[in-house]
């Protein structure tokens, strides 16, 4: 236990051992890691995942359990698992199927819709195939969510994708909550030009909008994504795992149907990725610069200052920057910690990617520092040990004892 601010601060550590179809990283280099690490730094949890190799994950089981550190299985749901099963995607509002080009070999961004009883069968029969006999404490649920405005590569993409699903079974679900199905087109189409008439942020992804359906669209989607992800911690409950959820920044969460005070109450911990420097999808300054280009598209000649000073204003940041408003992102932990049913673990990028992640030791200080008096009960270092620079580690340890 870590002690900084007279409080109890934990510290977990996510490694990416590799997709689905990839080949995984050896179990040489993750020890290798790990032991320069633990003799730094006590390490509370290891989130690992998630490639299919149970010789890994056995083996880095073993070692963590002499070093008192939990094991959990790094999952995802509602993407990446339609490279491995056939899952029903998301349709959109023209009753179009969404599917994307993937043009990373590690990554897959498609979601498939998760109000499809059948996609969440085949998701859990992945689980149960490759992964329900390695002996994990715990799961870690990843894209658990819809896609986001950073979804896609072209413009227009990621508001066809938050914009959906319009599949059979969420059309069922839309009459059961006497939602407008037939005129939602036309109401969105209304803000084409702004950000979707969207009046304050009242924090904890809490947006009033100047039109109620609006609202309740993003609403609904929520509680979807509720009701799916209670049948599945229930199922992963019954096998005595323990379980954590990744989710977006609690500005960015709404638009992807993830109430994260709701989730808070059905996980063991939850971790938003509060990412101030990714450039990259759930990085702050990524997601908010495409939530503000695919709400503001209709008039791209004068997608300009205006419309970037309303975003601005409306959450309160002096500008959109990189890194993130750190004051801002402080400020969000802080309410999300206030209301959380289930500790909260601050996600912290301390990898290095090129062109994406520039993380500095300046960087981790400034963020560590604030970020630990926002009452958050750890952190979890993101989002891949194995690319993490010796210098940003020597930060990381220097900041929390
Ligand atoms: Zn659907």
């Amino acid at each position: 236990m870590l002690q900084k601010n007279n409080q109890v601060c934990e510290i977990s550590v996510q490694i990416f051992s590799g997709g689905f179809l990839n080949e995984a990283i050896c179990f040489e280099a993750v020890e290798k890691k790990l032991k320069r690490l633990i003799s730094r730094l006590h390490i509370n949890k290891l989130i690992m995942g998630w490639s299919f190799s149970k010789e890994l994950y056995e083996k880095t089981a073993e070692f963590l359990a002499k070093h008192n550190t939990e094991f959990y299985l790094w999952f995802p749901v509602f993407s990446e698992t339609g490279s491995v099963r056939s899952l029903a995607s998301l349709v959109d509002i023209d009753g179009e199927k969404i599917q994307y080009d993937n043009n990373n070999k590690n990554e897959d961004f498609s979601f498939c819709c998760p109000n499809d009883p059948a996609n969440i069968e085949k998701i859990l029969d992945i689980y149960e195939k490759e992964f329900a006999s390695i002996p994990f404490n715990g799961i870690f649920l990843d894209k658990i969510r819809y896609p986001s405005f950073g979804q896609g590569s072209k413009s227009g993409d990621g508001h066809r994708s938050v914009f959906s699903c319009f599949c059979n079974h969420c059309l069922e679900k839309y009459k059961q909550n006497n939602f407008p199905v037939d005129n939602f087109k036309e109401i969105v189409s209304c803000y084409a030009s702004t950000l979707l008439g969207i009046k304050s942020y009242q924090g904890n992804g809490t947006y009033e909008f100047e039109d109620p359906v609006i609202a309740q669209f993003f609403m609904l989607k929520s509680a979807f994504i509720f009701q799916s992800l209670k049948s599945i911690c229930d199922y992963f409950r019954k096998k005595n795992l323990r379980i954590g959820l990744d989710v977006f920044a609690p500005f960015l969460s709404s638009f992807t149907g993830q109430d994260l005070i709701a989730l808070s109450g059905i996980c063991d911990f939850i971790k938003p990725m509060m990412y101030r420097i990714t450039q990259a999808p759930a990085g702050l300054p990524y997601e908010a610069e495409m939530l503000l280009r695919e709400t503001c598209f209709a008039e791209a000649d004068t997608f300009d200052n205006e419309n970037r000073q309303s975003l601005d204003n409306i959450l309160g940041i002096d500008a959109m920057a990189i890194p993130f408003d750190l004051y801002f992102t402080s400020c969000e932990l802080k309410n999300l910690t206030a209301h959380s049913k289930s500790p909260v673990y601050a996600g912290l990028e301390i990898n290095r990617i090129n062109n994406i992640a520039h993380t500095s030791p300046e960087y981790i200080k400034e963020t560590i520092r604030s970020y630990l008096e926002t009452g958050i009960k750890g952190l979890a270092l993101s989002w891949d040990l194995m690319d993490v620079p010796e210098e940003n580690l020597d930060m990381v340890q220097k900041m929390v004892f």
